[in-house]
């Protein structure tokens, strides 16, 4: 497979098989089966709705499936805690469950100590409250600050948001270009900063390509340039390990319908440092972020603490399935979370380098692990016809312009053996759709 870096050694069996013989089939299946015997997260799957069907599921990094533990509990939350306790559930619990649940994320998740996540509205309007924030904050320290960085390629929500941003507050936008199978790299975040900063936005993990930034170090090059950074943590949130603290980020948002399974439209998480939280002003005041909300004042005070981010009313049914998740994460750890993901992504890569290449396959996402999050991008110009003829033989990959084939491996819900059934399934029918073009040539 076309690719940069050293060549892939070959992780079958060991046995030198002809590339697309029945043989490797059967013997990629059988490493996948005692991949599965030995995986310590396996027992995982059969927590999820629908695992044990034969529906291959790549698309984990999009919607996530239910927890079969989530389904019983908000059950029993709409009869027994909305139904039993009404109006009184507030008071009793809920009024706590977005400091409560954004503590629990960033214990298990992203390694924050308490009080600087919360749960709060959607990514997008998490990401438009924070940016604002932190470009005003800059601003009215030194008005020169009047560019905002960010890469081409971020999740168009991202672009969008900050070119609105940039039109409201009188700032630049400063783009940086990215290759679409990578993502923004030390030395060209190192090239767009400058005295003029205020704000950079990166994605932790790129969502068309899965590169994963170096965090760490894209941080230390906007904090050393005076800028304020704002990490985008959906693609990596549940994935990848994040250590906010310890990466010294300033505020981060991430999704909790991808790897945390919150289910569609979950509300988002946002980070906040605590020693910025005094200091930002969000755009959006409402009740929820004044002291003494139910004093009902003529004026808004906002809280010195996280709760300041929120505005209004928290959605609190949409917040319960993810618990299950974030349960499930706290007894397993991040680390081997981590481990499984590279694991499953390195399976699909040799799976694709075997079967796929030799149809013309290439990989858009980086070959080396270490630089890449939970999912794996194959290009081909056949991909949007592949991909819609696999949803109709229930496999569920995603696609993305230009011609990738995203295969999102969810480490708690997905098993090696349908990673071998999806990408069998996909030469399948890579294979049917050449044969028609070439029939039609
Ligand atoms: C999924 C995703 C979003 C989604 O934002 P919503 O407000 O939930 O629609 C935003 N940013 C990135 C990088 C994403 O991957």
């Amino acid at each position: 497979m076309a690719r940069d870096g050293p060549h892939r050694p070959h992780r079958g069996t060991g046995a030198r098989v002809t590339p697309d013989s029945r043989s490797t089939f059967d013997s990629q299946l059988a490493f996948a089966r005692r991949m599965d015997r030995a995986d310590g997260l396996a027992h995982y799957r059969k927590r999820f709705v629908g695992a044990e069907t034969d529906l291959v599921y790549f698309d984990g990094n999009s919607l996530g499936r239910p927890p079969v533990s989530a389904v019983e509990r908000v059950e029993r939350f709409l009869r027994e805690d909305w139904g039993g306790r009404l109006i009184r559930g507030w008071d009793e619990a809920w009024l706590q469950l977005p400091t409560e649940i954004g503590d629990r994320i960033g214990r298990a998740v992203i390694e924050a100590t308490a009080g600087q996540t919360i749960i709060g509205d959607s990514t997008t309007v998490l990401l438009y409250k924070l940016a604002r924030a932190a470009v005003d904050a800059q601003l009215a320290r030194d008005p020169a600050r009047r560019e905002i960085v960010i890469d081409t390629d971020n999740f168009p929500t991202d672009r969008y948001v900050l070119d609105g941003i940039a039109r409201e507050t009188g700032c630049r936008l400063r783009w940086i270009d990215v290759d679409t199978s990578s993502g923004v790299t030390p030395e060209q975040l190192a090239e767009a900063v400058g005295p003029e900063t205020a704000l950079v936005v990166v994605s932790h993990v790129a969502y068309r390509s899965a590169y994963l930034a170096d965090a760490p170090e894209l941080t230390r090059i906007a904090h050393d340039a005076g800028a304020l950074i704002l990490w985008d943590l959906c693609h990596s949130a549940g994935s990848v390990p994040v250590k906010a603290d310890l990466w010294g980020f300033d505020l981060a948002v991430g999704c909790t319908y991808k790897y945390l399974n919150g289910g569609p439209g979950s509300p988002a998480f946002a980070y906040v440092r605590d020693d910025l939280q005094a200091v930002l002003a969000q755009p959006i005041q409402g009740w929820w972020g004044t002291t003494d909300m139910f004093a009902m004042g003529p004026e808004y005070r906002p809280v010195p603490n996280i709760r300041r981010f929120l505005s209004g009313t928290a959605p609190v049914v949409g917040m319960l399935a993810m618990e299950e998740t974030l349960a499930m994460i706290e007894e397993a750890g991040m680390p081997a979370l981590r481990a499984k993901s590279i694991a499953l992504t390195e399976f699909a890569i040799t799976l694709a380098d075997e079967w796929l290449a030799p149809l013309g396959v290439t990989l858009a996402s980086p070959a080396d692990p270490e630089e890449r999050g939970g999912h794996v991008t194959l290009h081909h110009d056949a991909m949007r016809e592949v991909t819609a003829r696999l949803w109709q033989r229930d496999v569920i990959p995603d696609y993305r312009d230009p011609g990738g084939l995203r295969v999102g491996l969810s480490p708690l819900s997905t098993s090696f053996e349908e990673v071998h059934r999806g990408l069998g399934l996909t030469r399948d029918v890579l294979r049917e759709v050449l044969a028609e073009r070439a029939g039609l040539g």
